[in-house]
């Protein structure tokens, strides 16, 4: 199941810097954001008054190009790839006009189109930064790890005449939505009917190709039904947008996950027919983004491999529930992920590689093997309640002392270890060897790589 998209928690997370002020210090900042047709106007207003400031998001020219300034004495400018505003006397407020791009832009999408022309806006490019003063933005040459100053939320408030969609259940006609950290809900007010099922929110292009528009929305509300009997435990509605781009030539899913929103825009021929097995990678994406929605605890910090590895195995498992993959999905995609690993591995140790998500699912696959019942979701219980109790992050270390916990044997644990923490020069042979370790028996040729393992999901739920 290839996908070509990003989820974005860790990115957030590592990109924040880390000098900034605590939250409780910071005073927010508040914005109106108002739409006419299709051109936005975002109001902000400081508490003081500011000379200088940087925008959290980069997406290469598009608010060079499609942003406008409508007050006197203030330009936006990109330096060294950071957008900035500076103002010639210090200004509590600025208004600027926002149009949508007519072509793809770096970043996360500013705007989701849907096939009916109605947009939802992406409030995360709201976010800002403080600055001293131009001098000051322009001697960090475009680096954020130079830079010191704080990231005020943005508050931003956004009326409509109907119904609008964020990342909560309820959708009155205004909220207050918050640009932070880079981060925040996307926010439609198109005409687009919600869906609504016990444990989500749905906004679904009606423009997809019906066994699409029919179909997600079913199995979209049974990966909760799963994903809760498997947590054993109630979690915010998820709020799920999927828009529709056409059948253009390319293939390309553009993904973003938000607290508990998931929005997803698709692109390509490939999903003309109906087809399991495109119906299956575009479930498992959800699927992972809904199993974040359970790991993701307030003041639980995760590392990416445990994070993203088991969020894949989850979604892995759900789709199994739903019957969207058999033993010989699973085998094609075990395949596939221990070659990715191999080639994560190649660039360095894993507890230092960025995106590793591949090597975080051959563990996690790995771990379901070993636990007793295999009984993943029982150990990601534990590991998470363990490390809220003890304010603990999850990381490898945590991972083994669980493990261990669970009567785990010392030589895997080892194993384990030496497999996150050193440098790989072979390592087709070292994610074999690990497998191997698991249990997992795998069969394997240099030539053709792995031909099988022996797979055993967790039992389904009574
Ligand atoms: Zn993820």
């Amino acid at each position: 199941m290839a996908s070509v998209v990003a989820c974005d928690h860790a990115r957030v997370a590592s990109d924040t810097p880390a000098n900034r002020a605590p939250a409780e210090e910071q005073q927010g900042f508040a914005a109106t954001l108002t739409r006419e047709g299709d051109v936005w106007i975002v109001h902000y207003r400081f508490s003081e008054p500011q000379t200088a400031l940087l925008f959290d998001t980069a997406h290469g020219d598009y608010r060079t190009s499609y942003w406008t300034p409508l007050d006197e004495g203030v330009q936006l400018e990109n330096l060294d790839g950071l957008d900035g505003l500076f103002f010639e006397v210090p200004a509590q407020e600025v208004r600027l006009q926002i149009r949508r791009p007519s072509s793809r832009v770096a970043g996360t999408r500013p705007f989701l189109k849907f096939s009916d022309n109605s947009l939802a806006f992406y409030s995360g490019q709201l976010a800002l930064l403080t600055v001293d003063s131009r001098v000051a933005a322009e001697a960090l040459h475009g680096d954020l790890s130079l830079w010191h100053g704080q990231q005020p939320p943005v508050f931003v408030t956004f009326e409509a005449n109907g119904p609008i969609v964020t990342d909560r259940r309820e959708t009155p006609e205004r909220v207050t939505v918050t640009a932070h950290l880079g981060a925040g809900p996307y926010i439609y007010d198109g005409p687009i009917p919600v869906i609504r099922t016990d444990a989500s929110i749905m906004v679904v292009d009606p423009g997809l190709p019906e066994w699409l528009r029919v179909g997600v929305p079913k199995n979209l509300a049974a990966v909760d039904e799963a994903l809760k009997g498997r947590w054993q435990t109630d979690i915010p509605d998820a709020v799920n947008l999927l828009a529709w781009e056409g059948p253009g030539e390319e293939w390309h899913n553009t993904g973003r996950a938000e607290g508990s929103q998931i929005a997803m825009s698709i692109l390509g021929t490939r999903y003309l027919q109906p087809n399991q097995e495109v119906l299956a990678d575009l479930i498992w994406f959800f699927a992972h983004e809904r199993a974040h929605h359970f790991q993701l605890r307030p003041g639980v910090p995760i590392e990416e491999w445990p994070l993203e590895g088991a969020a894949d195995m989850m979604a892995t498992i759900v789709l199994a529930d739903l019957s969207l993959i058999d033993q010989r999905g699973l085998q094609r995609r075990y395949a596939r992920v221990q070659h990715q690993c191999a080639q994560e591995l190649a660039q360095g140790p894993l507890d230092q590689l960025q995106g590793a998500h591949a090597c975080g699912e051959l563990l996690s696959l790995g771990t379901l093997n070993i636990i007793p019942n295999h009984d993943f979701f029982g150990f990601w219980r534990d590991l998470l309640a363990g490390a809220e109790s003890q304010g603990a992050r999850v990381d490898t270390s945590f991972y083994l002392y669980v493990l261990r916990k669970e009567g785990i044997d010392e030589t895997i644990l080892a194993a384990i270890q030496r497999f996150t923490s050193e440098s790989h020069t072979d390592p087709d042979t070292a994610t074999i060897e690990l497998l191997q370790i698991f249990g997992l028996e795998p069969i394997y040729e240099r030539e053709a790589g792995l031909q099988a393992l022996d797979i055993v999901l967790p039992p389904e739920q009574p």
